[in-house]
């Protein structure tokens, strides 16, 4: 029995699942990955911590399910996206902490690139913003004493988690990347294909040092037999919200999911029409089956779980996140309270940095249910802005809302999704929709699925979730939604 591992290197842990070949998910174990703040909105990690935490994920799932290494037909590998390693390529060692996608050290550099804004959205697709690798690359060569002569000597290497994983499991053998991870530096040419030499130079990372840019889904190398006793092939690469998008059996345009963690990623794939935003939504790549380039716009929102969590751990007014299901319930409306999580400004569409949120509209009849219930409905809210702008770059309207993310479990969050978004919300019925696209694309390349058939043929749902509430009960609460947003940016 030959099994497909993948590799789900998230921002708080490390995660290894083993699939059957009918996508059934057989084992899942996961290894904590420790984020450091040495600054006020620094994020840091430790990239030699990051591989023990996966290879232990590894092996712990291995163990799990008796599965021995030779079992293994194929690796997929998705990963926390823009976090950023530079490492000595004789050595193998990091010079610097892995920067995290969070990281805003580089937010004035950001501000110093403005001029070149537009030219840089029109080759990269994306907003000048230090979320990307690209600034983040360039501040490790520039703070760490001797990196410019280290790597005009050829001597360092830069990758996203995806490669320095990759690295590290072929025994340094294959430096690459693919094109989901490469749409997220600001240094890839997006239509092309390709690092971008304007952008290189502008930015000031050297092109040496950038990892081969090869397909999502492709035989990329095998394992090091010395990493866990076989030399399995790597056959699968995506960043993890592209990687959702092909777990939710997205591979085709007008396909969209929505994941709602921490913060909320929508993505609707473009097919192979790059996506130009007239709504500061993003243009990235989609992961691709074949070689044929795939495009996806895609919407950041940066608070979306993490209001509450903001609930239970601050205010302190619920026990845990689930109970906010049964709290939402207990009363029919907010009575006209508006949360605006813009607790670190306000990403897609906004992308507002200096707006703070906002919780407006209480009465002295508003208590803790109000609050807690605009905190979840503050998530719909949000995904709408991204859905409309979506709908109004691509000119159609969406079909269903394919969702997953933990708060996708919340009930009460998802009827009231499509409820404000008139539109039918459906979740599956394996919410780590992550690692199984990473899989799909592993097993895809391999032959171990045949085509993107077979594997959309493995997406259930688990429950859909249709519109219900009449249209002037939508129209008013929308309308108030876009008064507290104009109250919290002005
Ligand atoms: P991430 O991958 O970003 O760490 P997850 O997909 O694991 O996030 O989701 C965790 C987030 O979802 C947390 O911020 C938590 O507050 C929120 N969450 C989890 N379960 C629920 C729930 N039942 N209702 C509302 N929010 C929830």
């Amino acid at each position: 029995m030959a099994y497909i591992l993948s590799l789900d290197e998230g921002t708080t842990s490390a995660r290894a699942a083993l699939y059957d070949r009918e996508a059934r998910r057989v084992a899942m174990r996961s290894a904590a990955t420790v984020p450091r703040f040495p600054n006020p909105g620094w994020v840091e990690q430790d990239a030699n911590q990051i591989w023990t935490a996966q290879i232990d994920s590894v092996k712990e799932t291995l163990a799990q399910a008796g599965v021995k290494p030779g079992d293994i037909a194929a690796i997929g590998i998705t990963n926390q996206r823009e976090t950023t390693v530079v490492w000595d390529r004789h050595t193998g060692e990091p010079i610097a902490p892995a920067i995290v996608w969070q990281c805003r050290r580089t937010a004035a550099r950001c501000k110093e690139l403005a001029p070149q804004a537009d030219a840089i959205t029109a080759k990269t697709g994306l907003v000048v913003d230090a979320y990307f690798s690209g600034t983040k690359i360039a501040w490790i060569l520039d703070n760490v004493f001797g990196a410019r002569a280290k790597v005009a000597a050829g001597d360092l290497l830069f990758g996203n988690i995806d490669t320095w994983l990759i690295w590290k499991l072929t025994g340094g053998r294959v430096h690459a990347t693919d094109p989901t991870n490469a749409s997220r530096t600001m240094l890839f040419d997006l239509a092309g294909g390709d690092w971008d030499d304007d952008m290189l130079k502008l930015i000031g990372v050297p092109r040496a040092m950038m990892p081969n840019v090869v397909a999502s889904s492709a035989l990329i190398g095998h394992t090091s037999g010395d990493v866990f006793g076989a030399e399995v092939p790597i056959a699968g690469i995506a960043g993890d919200q592209q990687a959702a998008l092909a777990g939710q059996a997205c591979f085709s345009k007008g396909l969209s999911k929505n994941t709602y963690g921490t913060g909320c990623f929508a993505l609707l794939h473009t097919g192979g029409d790059r996506p130009v935003s007239k709504n500061k939504l993003l243009a990235t790549r989609a992961a691709s089956a074949t070689t044929a380039a795939q495009f996806a716009v895609e919407g950041s929102i940066f608070i979306a779980g993490a209001a509450v969590q903001w609930l239970r751990d601050k205010l302190q007014i619920v026990p845990n996140a689930p109970e906010t299901e049964a709290i939402a319930q207990s009363i029919s409306s907010t009575g006209g309270v508006y949360l605006v999580p813009a607790f670190v400004g306000l990403g897609s569409p906004h992308w507002n940095s200096e707006a703070r949120s906002l919780l407006c509209g209480m009465t002295l009849g508003t208590g803790r249910a109000e609050v807690v219930r605009a905190t979840l409905e503050s998530m719909a809210y949000q995904t709408r802005e991204l859905i409309e702008a979506m709908e109004s770059d691509s000119g159609a309207k969406l079909a269903e809302l394919r969702v997953d993310g933990g708060a996708a479990s919340n009930n009460f969050l998802m009827q009231f999704q499509a409820d404000i978004l008139d539109t039918p919300v459906v979740r599956p019925a394996d919410a780590e929709t992550t690692a199984l696209g990473a899989a799909f694309l592993a097993g895809l390349a391999t032959g171990y699925w045949k085509s993107v058939d077979e594997v959309n043929a493995f997406w259930r749902a688990d429950r859909r979730f249709e519109p219900q509430m009449p249209a002037s009960e939508r129209d008013a609460l929308w309308s108030g939604w876009k008064d507290a947003i104009r109250r919290a940016t002005c």
